[in-house]
C-alpha cells in the first residue's frame, strides 16, 4: 500500500476501534477504482466533529461548519468528514447549515454524480447503492437522483459535470445532461471566483478541447458571461494540441491565439473572471508576443544593437515581451507548425525558439530594466542633463546592449555606453 492510503486506512481503522462507521469516500474512490493515481484521501464517518478531533493527536479544525477535521497522520493531512445532509440550498449555492446523521447512505446520497458516490470500507468492500460503478465501467456520468433537482440545488454542479465528463472522457447520460441544459441559466448565481476555479481545472485538465465544447454546446458560454471570446467562434478551431502545453496560462494564450483574440479582449476577459493580475499579465504577454514579435525580431529601431543571429533576436524579444512570454511562445511553435506563419515568424527563426533551444534566455545576463546595474537617476546626474523624455530610449538601448553582453551590466561600462549612445543620437537630431 502506498503511504498516503496506508494513512487513510489508519484513521478509518482507529475511528472504527473506537465503535464509529467510518469509509473511504468520494474521489478516492472513484480514482482507485480507474487504476488513477488518487490527490487526496477523503473519509467519511458517523462520529461527530469533536468525536473526531479528541480520537487523534494531530487535528486541524479546518471545516468545522462543514462537519469536517483535518487529521494529521505522518505529516499528511486528511479531512474527516461527519455523515452529513445538506438543509435548505439557497441561491442555487450550497448551504450553510448541515445536518449530522448516522447513515452513510443518506451522506452518499448528497453527492453529484454516482461515481462520486461510492464508499470503501477497511476490508476494501465497496458501498456502492447508486452504481456508480457500472456507469463507470460504461462511461456514464451521472447524476445521483433527480438531476434537475440537483442542478437546481447547486449550479457549481453543472460546471462539475463539465469538468468530470472531460477529464475522464465520459458521456453525459441522456437525462442529467436535459436537467444541465435546463438549469445552466442558473450559472449566473455561482461567484466567479468558483467558476473560474472550476474553469481553471478544466484547461488544465486531460482534456480541455472537450471540456470547451462542452461548455459552449450547453449553452454555459453564451447565457453565464463565462468566456465570452470563446463563446463568439465555434470551438472547433481548437487545435487538440493545447492539451500537448505543459503550462495552465500557455494554454490559455493559445486558446485565445486560436481564436483570433486580441490581447487587449483577452486581458479585460480574464479580468472579469477573476483572474489575478499576474495570470492575466502572463497570458497577455504572450499574445502580445505572438502578435507583435514579428516586428522586433530585427533589433534596435536606431540601428545600435542588431541581432547578428536567431538566438539574438529572440533575446531582443524577450527585452520586450519578457523571457517568460517568449519561452511559452517557443513552447507554442513546438506543437503548432502553423502559428509561426499566422504570427509572421520566419520558419528558421521559429524553429531556433521552438527546438528547445531556449538556453540563450538563461543565458541572457538582463532581461529587464530593473536588473541593469544603473538606474534612471544615476544616468541623469552621469549625463548631466535635465531628466526628460530622454532618458527612457537611452535605458532601452543599454538593457538590449547588456541582455546581448555587447556591454557588460557594470556601472562604468553602462555609463560609458550611455554617453556614447546620447551623444550619437544627439548629434542625429
Ligand atoms: P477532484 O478532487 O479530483 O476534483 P473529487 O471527487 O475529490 O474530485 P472534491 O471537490 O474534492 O472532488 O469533492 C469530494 C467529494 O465531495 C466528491 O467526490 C463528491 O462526492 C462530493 N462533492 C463535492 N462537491 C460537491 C457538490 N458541489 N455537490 C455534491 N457533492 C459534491
Ligand atoms: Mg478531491
Amino acid at each position: 500500500l502506498e503511504r498516503l492510503e496506508r494513512g487513510a486506512l489508519t484513521i478509518v481503522e482507529a475511528l472504527m476501534k473506537q465503535g464509529y462507521e467510518a469509509y473511504l469516500v468520494g474521489g478516492c474512490v472513484r480514482d482507485k477504482l480507474l487504476s488513477r493515481k488518487v490527490k487526496d484521501y477523503d473519509i467519511a464517518t458517523s462520529a461527530r466533529p469533536e468525536q473526531v478531533k479528541s480520537a487523534f493527536a494531530r487535528t486541524i479544525p479546518t471545516g468545522l461548519q462543514h462537519g469536517t477535521v483535518t487529521v494529521v497522520i505522518e505529516g499528511q493531512p486528511y479531512e474527516v468528514t461527519t455523515f452529513r445532509k445538506e438543509d435548505a440550498y439557497e441561491d442555487h449555492r450550497r448551504p450553510a447549515g448541515v445536518e449530522y446523521i448516522d447513515s452513510l447512505y443518506e451522506d452518499l446520497r448528497r453527492r453529484d454524480f454516482t461515481m462520486n458516490a461510492m464508499a470503501l470500507d477497511l476490508e476494501g468492500r465497496l458501498i456502492d447503492p447508486f452504481h456508480g460503478r457500472a456507469d463507470m465501467e460504461q462511461g456514464i456520468l451521472r447524476c445521483v437522483g433527480e438531476a434537475k433537482e440537483r442542478f437546481e440545488e447547486d449550479a457549481l454542479r453543472i460546471l462539475r459535470c463539465i469538468r468530470f465528463a472531460a477529464e475522464y472522457s465520459m458521456e453525459v447520460e441522456g437525462a442529467t445532461w436535459e436537467a444541465l441544459l435546463a438549469q445552466v441559466h442558473l450559472l449566473k448565481h455561482i461567484a466567479m471566483e468558483r467558476v473560474r476555479m472550476e474553469l481553471e481545472r478544466m484547461i488544465a485538465g486531460a482534456a480541455p478541447v472537450k471540456a470547451v465544447k462542452l461548455l459552449a454546446a450547453s449553452g454555459a458560454l453564451r447565457y453565464c458571461k463565462l468566456p465570452l471570446l470563446l463563446a463568439d467562434v465555434s470551438p472547433d478551431r481548437l487545435s487538440e494540441g493545447l492539451a500537448q502545453l505543459h503550462s495552465p496560462l500557455e494554454r490559455w494564450a493559445y486558446m485565445y491565439l486560436q481564436l483570433g483574440a486580441e490581447a487587449k479582449a483577452v486581458e479585460e476577459e480574464l479580468r472579469n473572471l477573476t483572474f489575478s493580475n499576474h495570470q492575466v499579465e502572463e497570458v497577455r504577454l504572450i499574445i502580445a508576443a505572438a502578435r507583435n514579435v514579428a516586428g522586433c525580431l530585427n533589433g534596435d529601431p536606431a540601428g545600435e544593437v542588431t541581432a547578428s543571429s536567431y538566438g539574438e533576436s529572440w533575446k531582443l524579444a524577450a527585452v520586450r515581451f519578457g523571457k517568460q512570454a517568449i519561452r511559452s511562445l517557443g513552447a507554442i511553435l513546438a506543437i503548432d507548425e502553423d502559428a509561426a506563419a499566422s504570427a509572421g515568424i520566419e520558419s528558421g527563426q521559429a524553429r531556433s525558439l521552438a527546438g528547445g533551444s531556449a538556453v540563450w534566455l538563461d543565458e541572457m545576463p538582463v532581461g529587464k530594466t530593473a536588473e541593469l546595474q544603473i538606474n534612471g537617476g544615476e544616468l541623469i546626474s552621469h549625463i548631466g542633463k535635465p531628466a526628460g523624455p530622454w532618458v527612457a530610449p537611452v535605458l532601452q538601448h543599454l538593457l538590449r546592449a547588456a541582455a546581448l553582453g555587447t556591454t557588460p551590466n557594470s556601472k562604468e561600462a553602462l555609463l560609458l555606453e550611455a554617453r556614447r549612445y546620447d551623444q550619437l543620437t544627439e548629434r542625429e537630431r
